[in-house]
């Protein structure tokens, strides 16, 4: 019954097509981040690299078209994100960046952010924020490197090259929000799970 009320009051001020639609992106980026891209992170881990990773969808049918994971054992910026932009350009006739919607398991790197605006991508969305990586995830060498290099705190949600949206807070706002939070939670128990092996970072 609450659900219903809940469902009524959002068409009242939404769109109900966009309220659907909103509401399956998001359930179809978690689905691609439990079923496309974690099975691949786990590989990657268990081959020494970290559990950051990403995923590129068609935005349209939100359908993965690749997904991408931590490879720092080849090399040190083989960063999820910069992994999954490799594959997306070696895939011949991949589509155009501004048609599909870029994933990223964590909120990127300075490095990352800006590879993902010079590849064109138009509309990011991300899992866990900057305190998340700091925090639960032991490295804080990304928010250090934005303070120290660029004077600041992070990248900004939205800008002339992208918009990049926390699933975590939209899916607060959808009528099913407890569904999308329990979807959310099992993936979050599954990268808690993960073990990462030690890494030598600069300025940790
Ligand atoms: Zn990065």
């Amino acid at each position: 019954m609450l659900y219903w009320c809940c469902l009524l009051k959002c068409i009242k001020s939404r769109d109900l097509k966009e309220l659907i639609r909103l509401t399956t992106k998001i359930e179809s980026i978690l689905k691609a981040i439990k079923d496309d891209l974690i099975p691949l992170t786990k590989k990657g881990i268990e081959e020494g690299n970290h559990v950051f990773g990403g995923l590129v969808l068609d935005a349209k049918t939100f359908n993965t078209i690749v997904a991408g994971t931590n490879n720092r054992q080849m090399n040190p910026i083989f960063h999820g994100e910069i992994d999954t932009i490799l594959r997306f350009f070696s895939i011949k006739d991949h589509p155009d960046p501004s048609t599909c919607i870029f994933i990223a398991s964590h909120d990127p790197c300075s490095m990352c952010i800006s590879a993902i605006a010079w590849s064109g991508f138009k509309e990011i969305w991300v899992l866990f924020d900057y305190e998340d990586v700091a925090k639960e995830f032991e490295m804080p060498v990304d928010l250090t490197m934005y303070k120290e290099i660029y004077g600041v705190e992070g990248a900004k949600d939205n800008n002339a090259f992208f918009k990049k949206y926390s699933i975590r807070h939209e899916a607060e706002k959808e009528p099913d929000a407890k569904i999308l939070e329990e979807k959310i939670a099992e993936i979050k128990d599954i990268y808690s799970s993960l073990r990462v092996k030690d890494f030598s970072y600069p300025g940790m």
